[in-house]
Parts: C-alpha cells; sequence; structure tokens
C-alpha cells in the first residue's frame, strides 16, 4: 500500500559510518507528518548506532533548536554538533537587526556548551529558495559566520544551493580556513576548484539520484582524502527509498552507492569517509 511507502526504510548496516550532517531533533515530527511509526530523538540515535553509525554531527540552524542540540550532543555519546544560521532562515529574520539578535544568542549557546561542538554550520548563500535580490543580505551573513568559525578555529559547513561562484567568492573575501561543502551539488571542475583549497566535500543520498550524474562525476573526481559523507536527514533519503523518512542509519545505502562507483565496498568508503572527518572535525579525533 502506498502509505507504508511513506514511513521509515530499511537500515543497511555498516560498520564504522560517520554522517557529518544530519538534523535528528527535526526527525521525530517530520516521520510523524509521513505517517511513520513515532521514535524519539534518542530511539534514532539509538537505532542508528546498532546500524553501524558510530559519530554524527547534529546541525542546528534555526534559533528554536540552538539549545535543544547542544543538550542533545552532550547527552549521547557519538553524537557532536554544529550551529549557524540557514541562509534562508537568516532572511526569514526580515533585517540585520533580528538576525544580528539570534547571531548573538548563537555565540551565548557556543560558549555554554563548548564541549562538543565540532563545527559552525550550515551557513552559505542560496538562490534556489530566495531570489538573487537577497544577495547582498545572504552574502554578508556567510561573512559573519566565516569570521566566527575562523575566530573558533572550526570548520564551516557551507549550504550551497544554486550558489557555487557566489559561495566560493564570498569564502575567498572572507579569508575562510576550513571548510566543508555539505551536500555537495556541483560538478567535478567546482569539486576539483574546492578541493584545491583544501577543503572538503561531503555527499549525501543526493549522489545516488538518478539524474544527479554531475554530482556522481564530482564524487569520482574528488581527491579520496576529500570525501566525507552524510544524510541530511530526514530529507535526502537515498535510493532505492528516495521519498521515505530519512535518518541516520540510511546512511549505508548512500556508501553502497558511492562503493558501487569507485569499485570498492562500503565498509571501505565507510573508513575512508570516517577517517577524513576525523582529520576535518578536530572534536572527532
Ligand atoms: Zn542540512
Amino acid at each position: 500500500m502506498k502509505h507504508k511507502e511513506r514511513g521509515w526504510a530499511e537500515p543497511l548496516k555498516v560498520e564504522g559510518m560517520a554522517d557529518d550532517h544530519t538534523h535528528i531533533l527535526s526527525i521525530p515530527s517530520f516521520a510523524e507528518q509521513e505517517g511513520a511509526q513515532p521514535l524519539s530523538a534518542e530511539e534514532i540515535w539509538k537505532k542508528s548506532r546498532e546500524a553501524g553509525v558510530e559519530k554524527v554531527m547534529e546541525v542546528a540552524c534555526e534559533e528554536k533548536y540552538f539549545e535543544e542540540a547542544a543538550e542533545f550532543a552532550e547527552e549521547n555519546e557519538g553524537v557532536f554538533y554544529a550551529l549557524a544560521i540557514h541562509p534562508i532562515e537568516a532572511l526569514a529574520y526580515g533585517g540585520r537587526e533580528g538576525y544580528l539578535r539570534a547571531f548573538e544568542k548563537m555565540k551565548s549557546v557556543i560558549s555554554a556548551h563548548p564541549k562538543k561542538l565540532a563545527a559552525i554550520g550550515e551557513s552559505g548563500m542560496d538562490f534556489f529558495h530566495a531570489d538573487l535580490s537577497s544577495l547582498p543580505f545572504q552574502k554578508q551573513a556567510l561573512l559573519d559566520h566565516i569570521a566566527l568559525a575562523n575566530d573558533l578555529d572550526l570548520p564551516l559547513q557551507i549550504h550551497d544551493h544554486g550558489a557555487h561562484r557566489e559561495v566560493f567568492c564570498a569564502l575567498k573575501e572572507g579569508g575562510a580556513k576550513k571548510v566543508v561543502f555539505h551536500s555537495f551539488s556541483g560538478g567535478a571542475d567546482f569539486a576539483r576548484a574546492v578541493c584545491q583549497e583544501g577543503w572538503y566535500l561531503s555527499f549525501s543520498g543526493m549522489v545516488t539520484f538518478k539524474n544527479a550524474k554531475e554530482v556522481q562525476e564530482a564524487f569520482m573526481a574528488a581527491p579520496r582524502d576529500k570525501i566525507l559523507s552524510e544524510t541530511d536527514a530526514p530529507s535526502l533519503t537515498p535510493s532505492p527509498y528516495r521519498g521515505r523518512v530519512n535518518a541516520p542509519w540510511m546512511l549505508g545505502w548512500t556508501l553502497r552507492f558511492m562503493g558501487d562507483l569507485l569499485h570498492l565496498p562500503a565498509s571501505e568508503i565507510a573508513k575512508i569517509t570516517r577517517e577524513n572527518a576525523q582529520a576535518a572535525y578536530e572534536a572527532w579525533r
């Protein structure tokens, strides 16, 4: 029945996985909307660990999740966290004043919970959900996040939706040091340009999509020591379960697809991406 196909999908167990970008705290309400059996954030993390996920980065890029994400990381082994104001969220404040107030709140959560903070993110630019007239505002918000990441000596996770050139130029202009492009969506040439800077590419379930040939080419062109793996749950569920509810325990499907592209077993891709994540995020060592 169609109804059943909207719920959770089966994990693919692979030992030693690292999911460097997910939103576990957003999964329970999303799952409820999709008619999936209710699970708490803790239960989702437990099931993910059973499927072989060793470490996860809980990304809170909306103000309402800042405190909760920091506490969730503190209370759960293997969970680390990242904070930022998502570029589309930044626009929702309707001006610099409201946005800056939220930015200050973010900094206060960070100083109260330093232990498991592993990155700043996701920040960046999005010209898919917003039009080009918002470029100056989005760019300034990205520059603010670059400065904060540099100050704290943390990697910055980038959201780039239809904004490759603009994001790349802003990163150079702001003097960004450690950078991870989350759910990388560019082609092979852009992948090479990003890696040339010493930055990382994190690949989500998007790489498994039939219409994502460019992203697959980027993955194959990327230096092996620059690739990371993520779910971006609850969205971007990998094939063959596209459209179902995503969770960190689905990462194995993406790793298996990546392995097929490089003629390597999923366990080997898990090892490569886990070791790269340890190199990228000091807190993960
Ligand atoms: Zn995300």
